[in-house]
């Protein structure tokens, strides 16, 4: 229940030095897509790549989040947008702390993307819309979700008995299916480079 006693407490530390010390400009790296479309995979080496270069980062992953923060939420359209909306919550406090974030979920509403775009400033939101066809996404099945999909086994499945709504403007576009994983890990690096997120 909300309570209009509660009121913001301002603290010693900004933001701002927090990420100073870190030498980045702290920002969320929302991966949008298809199960199967890449996101965990890219995420996982985009990370790895920013550790290397000596930045400090946190990955969030979908499945993780839902045995923990969020296992009690389910795959209806409701569950889907508060699980969204936690994570989003999670990746701004995060953001923060001065990390750079990833975040690796389907999220397939627009609205759900625009709520956590809003909760951050405007270049600390980067949109990264895994373009992979359904049909690539299906071939790989990597967890074997889509044949139980098919079958009816499964309901309320992104791009089969429930919709993804790409995104319109994204800041990244990437195809798992016509670039290898070493390319598409570079898209996001010289982005983050040319943008002076970060300057290594
Ligand atoms: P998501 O997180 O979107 O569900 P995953 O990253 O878990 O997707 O699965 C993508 C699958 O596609 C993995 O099995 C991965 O090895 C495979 N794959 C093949 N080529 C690529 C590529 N170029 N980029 C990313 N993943 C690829």
């Amino acid at each position: 229940m909300k309570d209009e006693n509660i009121v913001w407490h301002e603290h010693n530390l900004s933001k701002a030095e927090r990420s100073q010390q870190k030498r980045q400009k702290p920002c969320i790296l929302w991966y949008t897509g298809l199960s199967g479309s890449g996101k965990s995979t890219i995420a996982g080496a985009v990370e790895k790549k920013l550790f290397e270069l000596g930045h400090h980062t946190y990955l969030l992953d979908g499945d993780n989040v839902r045995h923990g923060l969020n296992k009690d939420l389910g795959f209806s359209d409701e569950d889907r947008i508060e699980n969204i909306r936690r994570i989003g919550e999670m990746a701004a406090l995060f953001a923060d702390a001065g990390l750079l974030v990833l975040s690796a979920f389907i999220s397939p509403f627009r609205s759900d993307r625009k709520m956590v775009r809003e909760l951050v400033e405007e270049a600390e939101f980067i949109e990264i819309f895994m373009d992979t066809p359904l049909d690539v996404c299906e071939q790989r099945d990597p967890k074997g979700l889509y044949k139980k999909a098919r079958k009816g086994e499964i309901k309320n499945f992104t791009g089969i008995d429930s919709t993804y709504e790409a995104p319109e403007c994204a800041e990244i576009t990437i195809n798992t299916a016509t670039d290898s994983v070493e390319s598409c890990v570079n898209k996001v690096i010289g982005y983050l480079q040319a943008n002076n997120i970060i300057v290594n």
